[in-house]
């Protein structure tokens, strides 16, 4: 208990912490039965603290932060959660945000109230952001408080004392993207969602080494939407689980379906990186695979990037190669564009590295994406992967990579991503280009 209070609360005032707010928001989030309305959370900073600091000295000064907490606890309402998080800086959580305007006020007005310190009397004063939530986009204790914060420190730029709400653009940035989680929400229901498939090839001997599933959304009032529309909104999110699980499911069931036609097609799959991360990741594979029994594992590549592994090499290691258990293989996608970590790209047990488009885009005259491609075959050859280019879009470039030694890619010089009911034809009717089927492979560029 002792230690528990040590952790969260702040031993000059007896309120509590940055920890202590912080648990006392994420309770607050966690609610179930929480009321309809919004809270508030209010960063406060006081007003030329250092001056009194410097006038009366570190101790009055210490004194006068004690006082001004009791009273401050005194003026809120018992719900409510008061915190110091730093020198003469507050944070306050009003579950109940109908009434912070009146609730600052009080604040002010108890702060202004005189303080009897060593025989002067002072008064104090604040500035304050406010952040009303649950508001869109905002369901995390950190970011709110990062959020209160921010507009603290605007409001410490824009007025001398007093307190201002996050700014009405940036509340409505988070209510549209609310509003797309809601309709994406919505589009999952609906079964709105569609899986384009892209060939992926070996650019020398015209063998399909298979398709990358790439996700789109029919939407009923705005078309068809690019990944672009809606993945970034969803990337920290728990949604962006359900839409992975959902890219899985329906990537093997096609794997079925290409199967009962008679046609053997490999699948990559696009892992985010907060999925690859979630809890037992692989035992919430091993169930969706074992919902299709008839389709083989290996048929299976997951492509994950770098990113995935920042937060716990150790655990992305372990989840990978519990995933290779079950047969399938993974590749390190968008391969250059990250932190390209030697060390990573050691300790990860991937099978592929696919090089960004970024890379192989202009390498006709670009001199620069030419040696980084070099480099990148060369580590690949090193660390015994395979190299996929994406983004090929010309003959030119095709001879360029297999001139590198290079020999699969993926672009739309073989073919943009297509309907899956389209890829049985196109795998009997695609030939490799005759400039590609000649080239000499470079074994040492
Ligand atoms: P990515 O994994 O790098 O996928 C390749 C992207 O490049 C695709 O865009 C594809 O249409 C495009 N592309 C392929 N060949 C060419 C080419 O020759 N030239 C050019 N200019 N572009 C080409 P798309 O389908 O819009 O996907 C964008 C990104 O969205 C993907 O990049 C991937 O990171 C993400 N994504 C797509 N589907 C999924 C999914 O199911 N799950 C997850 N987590 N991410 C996905
Ligand atoms: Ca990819
Ligand atoms: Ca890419």
């Amino acid at each position: 208990h002792h230690l528990e209070t040590l952790a969260y609360t702040d031993a000059l005032t007896g309120l509590w912490n940055r920890n202590g707010i912080v648990r006392r928001i994420r309770e607050y989030l966690a609610d179930e039965v929480r009321a309809e309305n919004s809270a508030a959370l209010v960063s406060i900073d006081l007003d030329n603290f250092k001056d009194l600091n410097d006038c009366l000295g570190e101790e009055a000064a210490d004194r006068l932060l004690g006082l001004l907490s009791r009273r401050w606890l005194d003026a809120i309402p018992a719900d409510a959660c008061l915190a110091r998080t730093g020198g003469d800086e507050f944070a306050l959580l009003l579950p109940d945000a109908s009434h912070a305007e009146s609730r600052l006020e009080a604040l002010r007005l108890t702060a202004r109230q005189p303080f009897e310190l060593d025989g002067v009397e002072v008064s104090a004063g604040f500035t304050a952001g406010v952040v009303l939530f649950p508001d869109g986009a905002v369901e995390d204790a950190d970011s709110l408080l990062r959020q209160a914060d921010n507009t603290l420190y605007r409001a410490k730029h824009e007025m001398r004392s007093g307190w201002l709400y996050l700014d009405a653009g940036e509340r409505s940035q988070y209510r549209a993207r609310q509003l797309l989680l809601e309709d994406i929400r919505r589009g999952l229901n609906q079964d709105e969602f569609r899986l384009y498939f892209q060939p992926k090839v070996n650019l020398r001997t015209g063998e399909v080494l298979g398709v990358e599933a790439l996700i789109r959304w029919q939407h009923p009032q705005e078309g068809l939407l690019p990944p672009s529309y809606f993945l970034p909104a969803i990337e920290h999110h728990t949604l962006n689980i359900q839409v992975g699980e959902w890219v899985l499911r329906n990537s093997l069931m096609q794997i079925q379906r290409w199967e009962q036609e008679g046609v053997r097609v490999n699948v990559s799959v696009n892992i985010a990186a907060n999925h690859l991360q979630s809890d037992n990741f692989a035992g919430h594979l091993t169930k969706i695979l074992s919902a299709f029994p008839g389709v083989d594992p290996v048929r299976l590549d997951l492509e994950i990037l770098e990113t995935a592994a920042l937060g716990d090499l150790d655990k992305a290691v372990q989840t990978i190669a519990d995933c290779c258990e079950l047969g399938v293989t993974f590749s390190l996608d968008d391969f250059g564009t990250g932190y390209s970590s030697l060390s990573y790209l050691k300790r990860l047990p991937v099978n592929t590295l696919k090089v960004d488009r970024e890379f192989v885009s202009g390498i006709e005259d670009n001199g620069e994406n030419l040696s980084i491609l070099q480099g990148v075959i060369g580590l690949s050859r090193v660390f015994g992967k395979q190299v996929v280019a994406e983004g090929v879009e010309s003959v030119r470039q095709g001879e360029i990579l297999l001139s590198l030694g290079c020999e699969c890619a993926q672009g739309f010089a073989m073919s943009p991503p297509i309907e899956a009911t389209l890829i049985p034809a196109w795998i009997n009717r695609w030939r490799t280009f005759p400039e590609w089927a000649l080239t000499r492979v470079s074994e040492n560029p």
